[in-house]
């Protein structure tokens, strides 16, 4: 049963925004650039050979194979353009190539989404790539032996572009924008890194291939994509080592880098929910980890200017800048009220499969808190070991209160 849904439409947009104004900056920038020189050109036309391995090893090197497998295809299609696709769209064979490329490449990169996300060389992921170079060898051999027909009327029928706009026939600008609906649902839903990078990878083919007319679009829009790749690997590498998975605030880590680096005057609080092992044990384990993803937003959505980490387990540490121990209690007791009305709706009996609402009920779990602040304190972690007891204190007291570490 899913009590909490992470907010992840916020930080899903910023992913979206930045990669979909890029594309509108290559694309302006494309508009009014005036011609480079053969050097700069040259150099231009390299970038996505150097970047794309590159991102292909670091998707391997961070676990990320999905994006390993979506910066190859990008590279093979590069190649492709470069070598294949540099005549003008007027010569048949030429533009029989460039709509065989366009459409067969968003369908291979929606096809990854089926794959295992494991290391690059495994039996799906070796069979995939054998079937991407068995299409460029069934399409080299369409290209060869339809170069001696006329494809007039299939053109005018069937795949009709409007040329002032684009050269791509209308369909295929339908294909893209379907699959860029289908990786865009997937980032909002799912939020995977590799997710991200099939939706950027997409994004720019399209944009490559919908404006095929601009000089130098395929070198510009796969340079930005495979920066972008990169940029999303590194990110996401971070993202794993600092956030925990579960809950999807900081954790250990972060906190531990963050007591480095506190002012003057802090305080910090311990959080514990209570007798949550009772809880696991009544409810069931999934339900368990609902509760600790609700406590840890009912935590992020209440701090003001406070910076809430999971600690570990069922615990949470909050740390305020700036604040005395006092001046924390306030807004600690809200927190405490919060948790404690929040109504829990679990199932009965969590072993049963069933969604029967007869089998739900509703409950209430409570935190105990320990609080304290650096005033007298040589270190962070003394300020944390006293917080830690006066949350053991607010345990023997009862549960479900705050407690502050006394001043002697
Ligand atoms: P107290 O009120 O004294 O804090 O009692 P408690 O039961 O909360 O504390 P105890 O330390 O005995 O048990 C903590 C429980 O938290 C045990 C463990 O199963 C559960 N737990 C720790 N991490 C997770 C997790 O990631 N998911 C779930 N579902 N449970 C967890
Ligand atoms: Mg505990
Ligand atoms: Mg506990």
């Amino acid at each position: 049963m899913q009590l909490f849904s992470p907010p992840i439409w916020r930080n899903a947009i910023s992913r979206f925004g930045y990669p979909i104004l890029l594309a509108f900056i290559v694309l302006e920038g494309l508009h009014h650039a005036s011609p480079l020189s053969p050097l700069n050109e040259a150099l231009v036309k390299t970038l996505p050979y150097i970047l794309l391995p590159v991102a292909v090893f670091l998707g391997e090197l961070f676990n990320q194979s999905r994006t390993s497998l979506a910066a190859i295809l990008l590279l093979c299609s590069y190649h492709i353009i470069q070598t294949w696709l540099q005549s003008p769209l007027s010569i048949p064979s030429t533009k029989l190539a460039y709509t065989l490329l366009a459409v067969a490449l968003p369908l291979n990169l929606l096809w990854i989404h089926r794959l295992p996300e494991r290391r690059l060389v495994t039996r799906s992921n070796i069979y995939f790539l054998v079937a991407a170079l068995l299409q460029f060898i069934a399409a080299t051999f369409l290209v060869n032996y339809l170069a001696n027909f006329d494809l007039t009327l299939i053109w005018q029928h069937y795949l009709v572009s409007f040329p002032l706009i684009s050269k791509l026939p209308v369909a295929i600008i339908l294909l893209f924008v379907a699959s860029l609906t289908l990786h865009s649902m997937l980032v909002l839903k799912r939020n995977q890194p590799h997710d991200h990078a099939l939706f950027i990878g997409t994004l720019f083919s399209a944009l490559t291939f919908t404006f095929f007319q601009y000089n130098m679009i395929s070198s510009v829009a796969y340079s930005v994509s495979s920066l972008l790749l990169l940029t999303n690997l590194i990110s996401c590498s971070h993202e794993l080592a600092y956030i925990d998975q579960l809950t999807g605030i900081p954790g250990r880590r972060s906190l531990d880098t963050e007591l480095k680096h506190l002012g003057r005057t802090y305080s910090i609080a311990m959080i514990d929910i209570d007798h949550f092992k009772m809880f696991n044990d009544t409810y069931g384990h999934n339900t368990g980890d609902d509760v600790l993803r609700l406590v840890a937003s009912i935590l992020a959505k209440q701090s003001n200017n406070a910076k809430v980490y999971r600690y570990g387990g069922e615990e949470f540490t909050i740390i305020f800048k700036g604040r005395t121990q006092e001046a924390s209690l306030r807004f600690l007791e809200q927190v405490r009220k919060q948790v404690e009305s929040y109504p829990l709706n679990v199932l009965d009996h969590p072993t049963s499969d069933s969604s029967d609402d007869s089998q739900k009920l509703y409950t209430h779990i409570t935190v105990s808190i320990g609080v304290s602040d650096n005033h007298k304190m040589d270190s962070p972690y003394s300020v944390l070991k006293a917080a830690d007891l006066a949350l053991y204190r607010a345990k023997s007291n009862g549960r479900n209160q705050v407690c502050q570490r006394l001043h002697i």
